[in-house]
C-alpha cells in the first residue's frame, strides 16, 4: 500500500514537472501571429479528386487546428483579414493588412507575422508588404495550389514550413518571405510561373534564397535590393491609379489613349523584349508621358531586367524603367513612388533602389 501511495506521488510529481517544463517551453517559443485573407490554402471542393473548388471558405482557426505541429513551434494566433480568392486581391485589403502588420510589430504583441493567401497574386502582395512594413521581423506568405479536401493537398506542409520560417530568428531583415513547396522565396523577386503546378513559385532571375527540410530552414542568399527607404501608408486609404497595358506584335494605341483619357496616374507598359513598344504605341506612350502620367516600360519575358537606352530614348520621352521588377511589381512601387512624387528621377531612383 505505502508502496504505491509513494508510485503515485512520484507519479503525480513527475506530471507536475513535466507540465512545468511545458509551461517554460510555450513562454519561451516564439509568437506568430497568422493573417488569414483566403486562396486554395482554404479553398474546399465536393470532391477528394476533382479539381473544381471555391478559394476563401475555411476561416481561420479550423485552418490552423488542421495542423496542430504549428502549436510546437510557436504561439499562435490567428486573425480573418479577408476571406476571398486573390484575383479579388485589392489596395484596400493590402492597406488593411499593412496597417495592422505595422500594428501588431508597434505594439510587441507578435515576433513574426505569416499571411495565408492565394497563390495568385502572392507576389504582388509580398512586393507590397515588402515596401510598406516597417520592421524587420519575419513577414511570411504561404498558399497553396490544391485545396484543403483534395487528396494530396499541400496547404498543410506549406503551413508548418512557415509557421517554421517565421519562428526562426535567422528569418529576421530579410524583407517579406514567401514559402511554398519546401523553398523559400525574397517576395520581391518570386513569381507564379505555372497555372496548376505545386511547384509554380520561382525567382526567375535569382532562384529561392533558402531551402525548407526536415523542419529546419538553411538560407543561402540574401538580396541587397531590399528597401532602405520604406513607404509610409499608415494615414493612406487608397493609391494613385496605375494600369498596366501588354505589348504585342501589331498592337493598336486605343489601350493607352483610353487611359490618357481616364486621367491615369501611371502606366507600366509590359513590352516586348526589353520593353519595345511598335511605332503607334510609342507615340502614344509618349502622348501620356506629355499628359503628366508617368510612364514605366517593363516586359512581358518573365525575367531579366528593362534597362535604360535601349532601343528607346527614355530620357527624350520622360520614360523610367522597371529594372527587374515584372510589370504587376513595377505597378506597386510606382502607385507607392507617386503618392509621394511625381519627379521621374525619383521615381526611376526608387526603381533602381528596390
Ligand atoms: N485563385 C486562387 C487564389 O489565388 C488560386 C490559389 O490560391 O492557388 O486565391
Amino acid at each position: 500500500m505505502k508502496k504505491r501511495i509513494l508510485m503515485l506521488f512520484v507519479f503525480a510529481l513527475t506530471l507536475q514537472m513535466q507540465a512545468q517544463t511545458n509551461t517554460g517551453n510555450t513562454e519561451k517559443l516564439p509568437r506568430v501571429t497568422i493573417l488569414a485573407t483566403g486562396g486554395t490554402i482554404a479553398g474546399a471542393g465536393e470532391s477528394e479528386t476533382k479539381a473544381a473548388y471555391t478559394a476563401g471558405t475555411v476561416p481561420v482557426d479550423i485552418l490552423l487546428n488542421a495542423v496542430p505541429q504549428i502549436h510546437e513551434l510557436a504561439k499562435i494566433s490567428g486573425e480573418q483579414i479577408a476571406q476571398i480568392g486573390s484575383q479579388d486581391m485589392s489596395v484596400e485589403v493590402w492597406l488593411k493588412l499593412a496597417k495592422r502588420i505595422n500594428r501588431i510589430f508597434e505594439e510587441d504583441s507578435a515576433d513574426a507575422v505569416v499571411i495565408t493567401h492565394g497563390t495568385d497574386t502572392m507576389e504582388e502582395t509580398g512586393t507590397f508588404l515588402d515596401l510598406t512594413v516597417m520592421f524587420d521581423k519575419p513577414v511570411v506568405l504561404v498558399g497553396a495550389m490544391r485545396p484543403s479536401t483534395a487528396m494530396s493537398q499541400d496547404g498543410n506542409k506549406n503551413l508548418l514550413d512557415a509557421v517554421m520560417v517565421a519562428a526562426d530568428p535567422a528569418s529576421q531583415g530579410k524583407g517579406v518571405l514567401v514559402a511554398m513547396n519546401g523553398l523559400v522565396f525574397d517576395a520581391r523577386d518570386v513569381t507564379k510561373t505555372v497555372t496548376t503546378s505545386t511547384s509554380t513559385f520561382q525567382s526567375r532571375n535569382f532562384g529561392p534564397i533558402g531551402l525548407i527540410y526536415d523542419g529546419k530552414v538553411n538560407f543561402y542568399y540574401q538580396s541587397t535590393r531590399n528597401p532602405s527607404q520604406k513607404f509610409d501608408v499608415s494615414k493612406a486609404t487608397s493609391l494613385p491609379q496605375v494600369e498596366i497595358i501588354y505589348g504585342y506584335a501589331d498592337a493598336s494605341p486605343v489601350p493607352v489613349d483610353a487611359l490618357i483619357k481616364t486621367k491615369v496616374k501611371g502606366i507600366v507598359y509590359a513590352g516586348m523584349g526589353n520593353g519595345n513598344f511598335n511605332a503607334p504605341v510609342g507615340k502614344a506612350l509618349e502622348r501620356a508621358s506629355k499628359e503628366g502620367i508617368v510612364v514605366c516600360r517593363s516586359n512581358r519575358t518573365g525575367a531579366g531586367r528593362t534597362t535604360l537606352y535601349n532601343e528607346v530614348d527614355d530620357a527624350a520621352l520622360g520614360f523610367v524603367v522597371a529594372d527587374d521588377l515584372n510589370p504587376q511589381k513595377a505597378r506597386i512601387l510606382l502607385m507607392l513612388s507617386l503618392m509621394e512624387t511625381s519627379n521621374r528621377t525619383s521615381i526611376q531612383n526608387n526603381f533602381f533602389k528596390y
